[in-house]
């Protein structure tokens, strides 16, 4: 797909025109363990991770179809959890079902990158068009405040032996995505007392890589990090301003549900397409 096509119809990547996306719940489980990161199945909370149920990849064509009845302006079908995509098979299995009956229909994914390099081959089969990839961090010690560890290929490796090899693999995945052709957009978890000052230099990195946007998300105080700062207005400029020399800076991410459908911050038909609800709220 050429980049002018996804800046015309991803509404998470330029689209101006009232384009919408859906979100299918497929992917539950993850293999790395944030410490910011509660998932949750509920139809009430509107934040990532959350969905009102989880579906099949055999399932997902019907959704799609009964989504588009709702909102006739979707032009991409992402996934983006409740869990990560590339932890099982799911989200593959689901793009090559979806890409087969609806070719028009951007293929987007969200991931936290351990796996990106060793599953670009088949995301590249399936024709994925954008990718987002979650780097909280660059620097092992970093990491490791944000994220307890990983399971890589059956192992468990926690601290900063974990965050390392997720960092390397994060960085290896994006260039060789990038360089692949796959439109990609960088999402960071802004934890004001551990990396507020390091975002520029995961700007910086991730740019080196091939990103061209960059999204930078304020923590909600959960899970272990519930203690923590949820960052202010303030906070989210300024650390913009100094990623923003280094790569196009995105603001206006909704941070949506892992099921979320429709035209992001205009309306959600989560309810309707998923728990078969009438009403919109
Ligand atoms: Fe949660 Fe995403 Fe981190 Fe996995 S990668 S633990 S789903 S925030
Ligand atoms: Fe777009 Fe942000 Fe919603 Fe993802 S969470 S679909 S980037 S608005």
């Amino acid at each position: 797909m050429r980049k002018e096509a996804v800046y015309n119809l991803h509404p998470c990547f330029g689209a101006r025109n009232n384009r919408g996306r859906m979100h299918l719940p497929v992917c539950p489980g993850c293999n790395i363990f944030c410490r910011f990161c509660e998932r949750s199945i509920n139809k009430d909370e509107n934040r990532p991770g959350v969905a009102a149920k989880v579906i099949t990849p055999q399932a997902a064509c019907d959704y799609v179809e009964r989504a588009l009845v709702f909102c006739p302006d979707i032009t991409v079908v992402g996934i983006a959890g409740p869990g990560d995509t590339l932890a099982t098979d799911n989200a593959i299995e689901t793009f090559k079902l979806v890409g087969k009956k609806f070719p028009n229909l951007l293929k987007c994914m969200s991931t936290n990158g351990l796996l990106l390099k060793e599953k670009l081959p088949d995301l590249l089969a399936v024709g994925i068009d954008t990718l987002t990839v979650t780097v909280n961090a660059i620097d092992p010690y970093i990491e490791a405040q944000l994220n307890d560890g990983i399971i890589y290929h059956g192992k468990k490796i926690m601290g900063a032996e974990g965050a390392e090899i997720l960092i390397h693999n994060q960085l290896a995945g994006i260039e060789a995505a990038a360089a692949a052709g796959i439109t990609i957009k960088i999402n960071t978890v802004l934890v004001n007392e551990i990396n507020r000052f390091h975002i520029k230099d995961v700007a910086k990195a991730v740019a080196k890589c091939g990103a061209i946007i960059y999204n930078i998300i304020p923590l909600i105080p959960q899970h272990k990090l519930k203690d923590f700062s949820a960052p202010n207005c303030a906070d989210i400029e300024s650390v913009r301003h100094e990623a923003g020399k280094y790569i196009d800076v995105f603001r206006h991410c909704q941070h949506c549900r892992a099921d979320a459908v429709g035209i992001p911050g205009k309306n959600n038909f989560s309810r309707q397409v998923y728990l078969g609800e009438m009403q919109q709220r």
